[in-house]
């Protein structure tokens, strides 16, 4: 049955959001550093760390996961260079965003829809006087999951350069234990695989992150996080936060430990494995090579050279949903559908048989 009330979002975030969580948003204000607030931010933290996979807290940025991303930079890179792995769009700003930072930033990029190399890495880090490396997990914009593991090994090699790492669109679809790699910055936001409307991220860092922020001076205020980890200890943050947003993440967590971790993980694969049968059937190949994919959206080729923005209008005005049309210069060539949030084998199979009808005019 078509959606009646909105246009549902299947494109790789912001991704739909349900009535309870929105319900989670209504609820009273309370004061920033009142012991209901503490209660609050202390009480989520046990789930988050389960989630992160780490015993180092969990902080909570008002702002979108760009704010930390930058702040990674800024906390983490002082004279020493940082090392940009870029294979697509969000991968490709972030060394843009650290040239900005004043930082001297080193492209490691490769084709757009391919994944970066541990190899790649190391041959880049051989040349010395890296103080960091940026990853983006699960580039969102090419469908690309980048191997994680082998490349955090890899980055273990060499002592002092620290490891950040993306998983704005990855998170909680997969585990990604960040104690276990040894990763120092693990950062996602609340608009993509959470289900929660923009405007929340989430982040954690190693004391070998604190260690190195504790050196650089002009690290600011805003995304200090010697000030996140100050005002932790009091289960606060270091200005007022987005409290509303802080429930509704109270409330997703009270989703994710219902249903699961495993099996929240376990059902994110399954649905994406129905996606991507239905590429494959239809005749479409995928932007990314195999073993690369990612598991909480599918990027399709469009090699039957389709109109997509047709597709996605007939898509629209019939079954009030949306795909996405490609990112950026792969727009038309590519096409992306999420399989994050609280999509079900019942909602994706519906999802399918809608873009069956409307492919063809
Ligand atoms: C969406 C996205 C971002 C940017 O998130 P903002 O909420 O716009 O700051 C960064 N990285 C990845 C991988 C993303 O998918």
């Amino acid at each position: 049955m078509p959606i009646t009330d909105h246009v549902k979002l299947f494109i790789p975030g912001p991704i739909d959001v349900s009535e309870k969580t929105f319900r989670a948003f209504t609820r009273p204000m309370i004061g920033h550093r009142s012991g209901d607030f503490k209660k609050l931010y202390g009480g989520i933290q046990p789930r988050l760390k389960t989630l992160f996979g780490t015993t180092q807290p969990v902080f909570l940025s008002t702002s979108s996961a760009w704010g930390v991303m930058e702040g990674a930079i800024r906390n983490l890179v002082g004279s020493g260079k940082v090392l940009n792995c870029m294979c697509g769009a969000f991968s490709d700003k972030w060394f843009d965003v650290s040239k900005r930072c004043g930082k001297e930033a080193v492209a490691l990029q490769v084709e757009w829809g391919q994944p970066i190399l541990p190899e790649q890495v190391d041959a880049a880090l051989a040349a010395g006087g890296f103080d960091a490396v940026t990853l983006i997990h699960n580039e969102t914009s090419c469908g690309v999951r980048n191997p994680l593991k082998e490349i955090a090994a890899v980055v273990k090699k060499y002592p002092g350069v620290l490891l950040i790492v993306d998983t704005v669109s990855s998170f909680s679809t997969e585990a990604i234990p960040m104690d276990e790699l040894g990763l120092d910055v693990l950062l996602t936001g609340s608009q993509k695989a959470l289900a929660l409307p923009p405007g929340l991220a989430l982040f954690s860092a190693s004391e070998a992150a604190f260690e190195r922020a504790a050196t650089i001076k002009d690290r600011g205020y805003y995304f200090d996080f010697i000030e996140f980890k100050k005002n932790q200890e009091q289960d606060m943050t270091p200005s007022t936060p987005v409290i509303s947003h802080i429930y509704a993440l109270e409330s997703k967590l009270d989703d994710i430990f219902t249903e699961g971790v495993e099996a929240r993980y376990a059902r994110h694969a399954k649905l994406n494995g129905l996606v991507h049968d239905w590429v494959k059937s239809r005749g479409f190949e995928f932007f990314a090579p195999e073993g690369y994919r990612s598991l909480s959206l599918t990027c399709g080729k469009n090699n039957r050279e389709i109109d997509i923005a047709e597709w996605i209008k007939r898509l629209r005005e019939k079954y009030h949903c949306v795909i996405d049309g490609g990112y950026g210069k792969v727009k038309g060539k590519t096409f992306r559908i999420s399989n994050m949030g609280d999509e079900t084998e019942e909602t994706i199979t519906e999802l399918l048989g809608w873009l069956d009808d409307t492919l063809e005019a």
